[in-house]
Formats: C-alpha cells, structure tokens, sequence
C-alpha cells in the first residue's frame, strides 16, 4: 500500500498539510480521518477548506454530524461522527445523497460509521509525537494513488 508519513511539529504545518492535499484532491473524493481527540483533525479540516476558498472558522460538527460547505471549485461535506450511536443512523440522515454527489467529503471519526460509509480514497492517521504531530496518508483507491502521488510530488523540492 502507497503510504506517506509526515511530521508535523504545529499547527500551521497540520494546517499546511490540509490546504496541500485540498489542492490535488479530485471531486468527489472521500478522505478518512483518524486519531485521538485533539490530534489535528479538524485543524487539517481547516486547512483544507480555507486552501478551497472557505473564510472563517471552522467547527467539528459533533453533534449536528455533518457541516456543509459550497466552495467555488467543490461542494465540501465535513462529518464528524463521534457522536454517532449506531452506524444507521447515517442510512436516516441521508448518508448516501451526500456520497452520491459530485463532493469531496471530510470524515472525522469514520470508525463509528463502518459498515455503512463507502470506501475512502484517502485515510489520514493523525498521532501524537510529544506536542507536535505526526500524519500517515494512506492511498485506498487508484483516485486516491493519483492524489497521493501529485501530493508527494508537490512536497520533493525540485
Ligand atoms: P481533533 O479534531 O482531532 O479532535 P483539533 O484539530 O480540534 O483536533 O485540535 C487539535 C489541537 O492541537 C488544536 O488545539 C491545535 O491547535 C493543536 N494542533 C494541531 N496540529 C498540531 C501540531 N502539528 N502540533 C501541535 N499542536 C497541534
Ligand atoms: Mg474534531
């Protein structure tokens, strides 16, 4: 498996590391993100937003589970599934209206949804290094390859 392993020693870097994949993520793309609370998953939620135009703050949606975003080049859905007592509630909240279009979706917490959610193209592990972070990418699909690759890429300096 195509995996890439990334320090983070801020939180501008993890921010950093959001807005460099929004820039080589295809639409319609499903990103997986793991790691304790705190790990960085919303900052790097952040990143990528604001990398795709979003102004402002951005907030885990805990307990509304699913925040959207109409960016000019994408729809963004950022889940946050903490929260989440039984993986069907997402079959009642419409889960497959959102993965069925056109979208990049963000997935805090995709373990609470297995069974349910679809197959990423991306996952994300965020650990704890001392303060700082550290951040495994892992490619799941030939999307996600291709995503991976150009991000690699775009981070060898030339
Ligand atoms: P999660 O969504 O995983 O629960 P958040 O992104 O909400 O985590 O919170 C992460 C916290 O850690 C924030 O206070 C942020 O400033 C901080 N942080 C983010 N990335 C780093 C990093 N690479 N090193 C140190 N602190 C970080
Ligand atoms: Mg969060």
């Amino acid at each position: 498996m195509n995996t890439s392993v990334i320090a983070l020693p801020d939180e501008a870097a993890t921010l950093e590391l959001g807005a460099q994949l929004a820039r080589v993520c295809d639409s319609a793309a499903v990103i997986h993100l793991y790691g304790d609370l705190g790990a960085g998953k919303t900052t790097f939620s952040r990143g990528f937003l604001q990398a795709l135009g979003h102004q402002g703050n951005v907030k885990s949606p805990t307990y509304t589970l699913v925040e959207p975003y109409a960016l000019p080049a994408h729809n963004v859905y950022h889940f946050d599934l903490y929260r989440l007592a039984d993986p069907e509630e997402l079959e009642f909240m419409g889960i497959r209206d959102y993965f069925a279009q056109d979208a990049i979706c963000l997935v805090e917490w995709p373990q609470q949804g297995e069974g349910v959610l679809p197959p990423p193209d991306l996952a994300l592990h965020l650990h704890y290094q001392g303060t700082a972070r550290q951040a495994e990418i892992s490619a799941l699909s030939a999307a996600g390859e291709a995503m991976l690759q150009q991000f690699t890429a775009g981070r060898e300096p030339s």
